[in-house]
């Protein structure tokens, strides 16, 4: 149990929302798709929810906007708490949160996202509110997985490549880039990754990069 958390549950009548899950469906291995109902503001894209586990730890997710509710994709083998959660929790569960609030803000217009597994819900979140305007830069372990998750979550343009070095990244970076070259760029997922991907980046001169680490090696519940 987080400290958090903790706090949350204390004040939660004052500070949280309440949810019920309407729906929970698998897509591929390696996710699980959960529709929200009910106290659910629509969230704008790159805006985060802090959900409060039945642990009482807080984890945070990507909302996109869904006709009657939020949708939220998560990870299933993220290895904590969260992944837990989201591979036990069933329809007509009530869910707890924060938000949803400011988190990844980019300009109106064409958008190139990197990230990893974790960064599949916010590239479907601005894609659900810019059509088109998406292009996703997926480096992952889980390769089939996320390729299931792209096209379930309906991204049009998506380059998924291996875990490794940097050099698949910011060859599909300067390829979406001169596709759209108004296109706004940010780094999403673990931190190892944004950090290595933002240096590579900045060696081949693009240096007007957002950056928001989704998780750290070792460190459990970044947000
Ligand atoms: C703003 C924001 C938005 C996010 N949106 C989403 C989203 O929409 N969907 C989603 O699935 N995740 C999302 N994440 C990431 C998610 O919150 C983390 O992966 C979360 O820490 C997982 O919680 P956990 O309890 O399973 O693992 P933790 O208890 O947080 O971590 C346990 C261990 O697993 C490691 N770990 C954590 N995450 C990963 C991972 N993804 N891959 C491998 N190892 C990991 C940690 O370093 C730690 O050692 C978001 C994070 C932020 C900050």
């Amino acid at each position: 149990m987080s400290l958090k958390g903790k706090f949350a549950r204390l004040l939660g009548g004052m500070l949280l929302k309440t949810a019920r899950v309407a729906s929970v469906e698998a897509v591929g291995r390696g996710f699980q798709r959960l529709l929200l109902h009910g106290d659910v503001p629509t969230p704008r894209a790159g805006t985060k929810v802090q959900l409060l586990l039945p642990s009482d730890e807080m984890r945070t997710y990507s909302p996109i906007a869904a006709p009657d509710g939020i949708t939220l994709l998560g990870y299933k083998h993220a290895g904590g708490p969260g992944a837990r959660w989201m591979c036990e929790v069933k329809a007509g569960d009530n869910v707890r949160f924060a938000g949803p609030q400011r988190s990844l803000e980019l300009p109106a217009g064409p958008v190139i996202l990197v990230g990893d597994e974790t960064s599949v819900a916010v590239a479907s979140a601005f894609e659900a509110e810019r059509p088109g305007e998406v292009h996703a830069v997926f480096q992952v372990d889980a390769i089939e997985d996320v390729h299931v998750a792209v096209g379930a979550m309906g991204l049009r343009r998506a380059t998924v490549v291996p875990r490794g070095g940097t050099y698949d990244v910011v060859e599909a970076v300067l390829a979406a880039r001169a596709a759209a070259p108004s296109a706004s760029l940010a780094l999403t997922g673990g931190s190892e990754l944004v950090v290595a991907a933002r240096a590579a980046l900045r060696a081949r001169s693009l240096h007007d990069i957002k950056t928001k680490p989704y998780w750290v090696p070792g460190s459990a519940g970044l947000d």
